[in-house]
């Protein structure tokens, strides 16, 4: 055989999701919810209407406008990409040159390090604290010491559901004047502590939401970028003309014309998210020696287990169809209905 694969992507494997069907899902911080039967209506009756013959609109105005209605922002600010993925992209491969420095914090979302690496950027880690708090000031000194180009984190955190206070993400932007800081707020529904309303303020600050989580629409592929205007013109002119379908636009458009029903959804979230909590944290008060947990700011929980166990218990819980997320000694749980957070938490305790 003579053709060779480069050595970047030789070992790379497709993502693997899980298959077969599970009772309980809740492993992707995915809305247990689903959007209302009045809002859905709508939505198929503005796609029905398109003329799929045309390619979308570039800049995705309407949505753009949206969004920018819902959370207080310029829509000039605004970015449309194929789900924050495809920003992060972008992020790493236009916005980065190759060799350039990337600096991301661990543990975090591991697509950060994986767009920067096929992107050629030199990738710089940068440990959390044990209670997986950011020492920003440690940070700004790596971020100086290598003169990266840029650092990005989420907050709250995927996977540990910690957050980083908004006065200390801005001293964070304002102490790395020659670094952009990406901040990715796609749990910030769940919590306040938001930089959104500051992207005017600084050069140097770009921030990501999507529409999987608290709106949603995991389906549709939906995300955004939101930056002052020099930043956004360079987000838009790299990315591909048409990369948000029609339909998609259409349906996220649509949410935002419904408010009142996004911000329902997002409580009855953060009620189940703190109702998975309690029930753990007393799983953890009981059992001292077998769990244990931090608060969270997100929709799920990170619950850390004695070597080798997540992943007996995690089998296990697969055995009775309930899917979660397993990653070393942790496992992390999205918070579900009623019903699905007291299935896994009594699995939970019985595979203790
Ligand atoms: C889920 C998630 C996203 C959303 O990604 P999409 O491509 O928009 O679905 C982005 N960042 C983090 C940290 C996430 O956990």
């Amino acid at each position: 055989m003579a053709y060779q694969l480069n050595e970047k992507v030789r070992d790379m494997v497709p993502y693997e999701p899980i298959s077969g069907s599970y009772r309980i899902r809740l492993d992707a911080n995915e809305s247990f919810l689903e959007i209302p039967e009045h809002v859905k209506a709508d939505m198929l009756g503005r796609i029905g209407a398109l003329h799929l013959n045309r390619y979308p609109d570039p800049l995705a105005r309407e949505v753009c406008e949206g969004f920018g209605r819902y959370y207080g922002v310029k829509p000039e600010l605004v970015t449309v990409g194929n789900g924050s993925d495809e920003l992060l992209t972008l992020l790493t491969q236009a916005i980065m040159m190759k060799g350039e420095k990337l600096v991301y914090t661990t543990p975090d979302f591991s697509m950060y390090q994986c767009y920067g690496y096929l992107a050629e950027n030199e990738c710089i880690p940068f440990a959390k604290n044990d209670d997986f708090t950011i020492d920003v000031d440690a940070l700004a000194s790596l971020i100086q010491a290598e003169q990266a180009r840029m650092v990005i984190f989420s907050n709250p955190c995927n996977p540990t559901g910690v957050g980083l206070p908004r006065v200390e993400v801005l001293r964070l932007i304002e102490s790395v004047p020659d670094c952009l800081v990406v901040v990715d707020e796609a749990y910030m529904e769940f919590w306040n502590q938001s930089v959104l309303d500051c992207v005017e303020q600084y050069d140097n600050l770009m921030v990501l939401k999507t529409c999987s989580k608290s709106l949603r629409m995991a389906g549709i592929r939906c995300g955004f970028a939101i930056a002052n205007p020099t930043l956004t013109n360079a987000m838009r002119a790299v990315k591909s003309p048409y990369n948000v379908n029609s339909m998609t636009q259409t349906a996220a458009a649509t949410l935002f014309d419904y408010p009142h029903e996004l911000d329902s959804a997002t409580e009855a979230v953060i009620e189940s998210r703190d109702a998975l909590y309690a029930s753990v944290k007393a799983l953890a008060d009981k059992y001292p020696d077998k769990l244990s947990l931090l608060p969270t700011s997100a929709n799920f929980v990170y619950v850390k287990l004695p070597s080798g166990e997540a992943k007996r218990i995690f089998e296990a819980m697969k055995q009775e169809g309930v899917i979660v997320r397993h990653m070393g000694d942790y496992l992390r749980i999205t918070c579900g209905t009623a019903h699905e957070n007291i299935e896994v938490v009594r699995l939970l305790e019985e595979n203790l």
